[in-house]
């Protein structure tokens, strides 16, 4: 179970900024600009590379939700999503996540 099904799960607290039966969306806990947040699938898939046919309407979701979210916190004008796939790409937690940065 990775870090963030625990955050899911309610096990490990995090600062909530939206939920949906699909998708969560969570303030980093190490901020990288003023606005940092990961939009999380539930599901719990390792990297990018791992994505299925069958998983492209939630990807396609998160933009959803991020586009949504950031209208709703006021940095719509400008912001920053990414992915880190795989360790020397950077990623920490091998569940999927779309960063939003924003120094609005
Ligand atoms: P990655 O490097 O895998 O793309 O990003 C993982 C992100 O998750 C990092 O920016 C890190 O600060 C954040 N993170 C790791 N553990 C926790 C946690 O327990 N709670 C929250 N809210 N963020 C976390």
């Amino acid at each position: 179970m990775t870090i963030f099904t625990k955050i899911i799960n309610r096990e490990i607290p995090s600062e909530i900024i939206f939920e949906n039966e699909k998708v969560i969306v969570i303030k980093d806990i190490n901020p990288q600009a003023k606005t940092h947040l990961l939009i999380i699938p539930k599901k719990e898939i390792p990297t990018i590379n791992d994505i299925q046919e069958e998983d492209t309407e939630l990807i396609a979701e998160l933009f959803f939700v991020a586009k949504n979210v950031a209208k709703n916190l006021w940095v719509s004008d400008w912001y920053k999503l990414h992915f880190n796939v795989g360790e020397k790409g950077g990623q920490e937690v091998m569940h999927i996540h779309l960063h939003l940065l924003s120094n609005i």
